[in-house]
Formats: C-alpha cells, structure tokens, sequence
C-alpha cells in the first residue's frame, strides 16, 4: 500500500541536511507503487520530484508537489559469460552497499568507485565517478519509466549517452525514472590504480597480485581521509564540475598560470581541476555563517551551521563569479538545484 505524507521535513532527505519541507512525500518499493504514485500526482495536479539518497541535490527551498523517494531493493546475478558477470540492482539499493555485495562475490570493477554516497538508481544519472574509472564503463543497461508514454523501457550504453558527470537522464531531468541498472563486471580483475594518489598507495602495498578488495580498501581510506562525511560536516560532494576548454584557451592559462594543474582530453579539450582554481582564488576554508567551503577540499561546500539554500547557492555564485574574474573559466555547478 502506498502511504503519502504531507508536510515532510527533507532533512534526513538531503545530504547537505537542508531544512525544506516537502508538500507531499512517498517512498515507493516497487515499479507498481511507483506508478500508483505517479497516477496520484497527476490525478492531483502535482509536480513531483524524484529523490534517491539526496547527496546530489541542494534544497532552494520547500518542495511544491509529491517528493517520491525510490526504496526499492534488491540485487542478484544475471549471468555469468566468459567475458564478465551480469548483475542487476534495483534503483534504492545503496550504491557503496552494492559496490560491497560485488567484492563479496569477488567481482572486480566498482572498487575505484566505493564510498560514493547515494543510490544505485542516481549512478548512471550523473554517470558518477571517481579515481579515474566512471560507471558507463561497467554499465550494461537500465530500465526506465518514460514519463511522457507511460512506458517501461531498456536503454543500451549508447542511448544512456553518457558523458562527463552527465548522461540523458540528468540532461532530460524529470521525463525518465531509473528502475534498475545492469552492470558488467570482471570475475578476473583488471585494475585501474593509475590515478595519481591512488597509484601511490598501491604502490606502497608491495602487492603484484591484482586485488580489487584492497583497490578498494585504498580508496575507501584516501577518501575518508579527503572528504568529509556528511554525516558529521553536511555537504553534497564536489559542488563544481571540472570545466573543460579548448587547447587554446588551456595554453593561454598555462602561459599565465604556469602551476595550473590541466589534462588533456580525447578529442582535444582540457580538462582543468574546479578545485585547483577555487584553492588558488583563496576560498579553502572559507565561512561564509553557516555555510562555507571546507578546509581541506575547495570542491566541496559544507553547511555546518543549519544553512538554507538560498545561502548555499548565494556563496556558490560568489566563488563562480572570483574565478570567473580571475581566470575567464566559467564553473559549472554538479547538483541540481531542487523546490524553491
Ligand atoms: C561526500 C560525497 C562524496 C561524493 N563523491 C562523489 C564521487 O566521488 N563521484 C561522483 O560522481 N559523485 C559523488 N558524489 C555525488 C553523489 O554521491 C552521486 O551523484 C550519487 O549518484 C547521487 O545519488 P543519490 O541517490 O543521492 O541521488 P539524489 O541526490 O537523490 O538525486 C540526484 C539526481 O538524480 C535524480 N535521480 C535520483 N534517483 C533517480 C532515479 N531512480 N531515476 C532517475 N533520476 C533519479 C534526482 O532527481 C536528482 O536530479 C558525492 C556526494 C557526497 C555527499
């Protein structure tokens, strides 16, 4: 049966612990009370917004309409091929929890990507990523609701046109809600621990036989080392992405700026680091009342002080306006802005 509350605080909702109240809220566990809410929500007039675990969002304000919060679960194997294992995981299912699930039958593929907060549904969303592997790479497919049809359809690699923190569903925000995805992963390991500090810390293990459990064991710690766990610091992960320009404004920079960190793309963009430009424009650490940029990551903005959305959203636009001024590079914000 689906329970619809009214008048719900979204704090527990949102990572970044925003207080915002929500009209009406459903938490659906099923494709079925997924569609009886759908159905209420048109039949009432309402808007509604779709929630996973709220670490990719920022609260503008109370939320008009019917929140519907995915709390589907469940996760098995699908197949087992020569060249991989198909698995499948219900949209609720807790990403890190299900990146755990995979080691524990000792599959290989998601360990770069453990300790991202969320849920499984949202990954291909933003098409998440981290220490240099993204989902699409393990991704097989999906199925998805068409708002527009009332349809239940598959979407391949290609339809899902991913890209950097970006795919169709973050693009088309609204229209598809994500049921479940498929991923293929690796019964013999094939590890990826040339990223930087990763790199590093493998090293420092001595470890010649490839071990996806201490890849992921590795970066868990880089990470808790790095980031701050919104459960005790609120925040919604890198706030910014990192901007991407063209060889020759990235020389330009380089010939001013000679330390900017900058990485060459596929098809002859740059990418430079949003943290790199926010730290050198000063902002490491700033307060601004209750919010503020966190000490020991630029990229990342915190509300330890019961901030509001608007005052989130007010001290993002003031960093994107300095680096807009310092360095012509326009930063592009990560989460979507929600309610207001
Ligand atoms: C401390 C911290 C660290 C992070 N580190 C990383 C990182 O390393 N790499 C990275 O890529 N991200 C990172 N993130 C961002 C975040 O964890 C991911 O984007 C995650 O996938 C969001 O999942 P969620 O369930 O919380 O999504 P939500 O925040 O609930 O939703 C995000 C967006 O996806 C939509 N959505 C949610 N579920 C569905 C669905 N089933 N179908 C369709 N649309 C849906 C929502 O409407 C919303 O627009 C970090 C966040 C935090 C707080």
């Amino acid at each position: 049966m689906l329970t619809v509350e009214s008048g719900v605080g979204l704090q527990p909702f949102n990572s970044m612990a925003i207080k915002a109240r929500a009209e009406h809220l459903v938490r659906v566990q099923s494709d079925a009370q997924l569609r009886q809410a759908l159905e209420l929500a048109q039949a009432s007039g309402w808007p509604v917004t779709l929630l996973g675990g709220g670490s990719n969002v920022v609260l503008a304000g109370d939320v008009a309409g019917l929140v519907v919060v995915m709390c589907s679960r469940g996760r098995r194997v699908l197949a087992r091929e020569p060249h991989g294992v198909l698995i499948e995981a219900e949209a609720g299912e807790n990403w890190h929890q299900l990146v755990c699930w995979t080691l524990d039958l000792g599959l290989a593929g998601l360990e770069n990507l453990s300790l991202i907060p969320g849920t499984a549904g949202a990954a291909p969303v933003q098409n998440i990523g981290a220490y240099g592997v993204e989902v699409r790479e393990l991704f097989d497919s999906l199925d998805a609701l068409d708002r527009e049809t009332g349809e239940i359809r598959s979407f391949s690699l290609q339809e899902c046109a991913f890209a950097y923190r970006d795919s169709l569903f973050k693009r088309a925000a609204g229209r598809y809600v994500i049921l479940r995805i498929r991923l293929c992963l690796q019964s013999r390991p094939c590890l990826r621990v040339d990223y930087a500090p990763l790199a590093a810390a493998w090293q420092a293990t001595g470890l010649t036989r490839a071990d996806a459990r201490v890849v992921a064991e590795l970066v868990m710690s880089i990470r808790r080392s790095k980031l701050p766990d919104p459960a005790l610091i609120p925040n919604a992960g890198s706030f910014f992405k990192n901007p991407l320009v063209s060889a020759r404004v990235a020389d330009e920079l380089a010939a001013r700026f000679p330390t900017m960190p900058q990485f060459p793309q596929e098809g002859g963009e740059v990418k430079l680091a949003a943290g790199w430009l926010i730290d050198q424009a000063g902002w490491k650490g700033f307060r601004d009342g209750p919010v503020g940029v966190h000490r020991e990551q630029a990229l990342v903005l915190v509300n330890p002080g019961g901030g509001t959305g608007a005052q989130v959203l007010g001290l993002a636009e003031k960093i994107r306006q300095d680096v807009l001024q310092r360095y012509g590079v326009l930063l592009e914000q990560e989460p979507p802005v929600v309610g207001g």
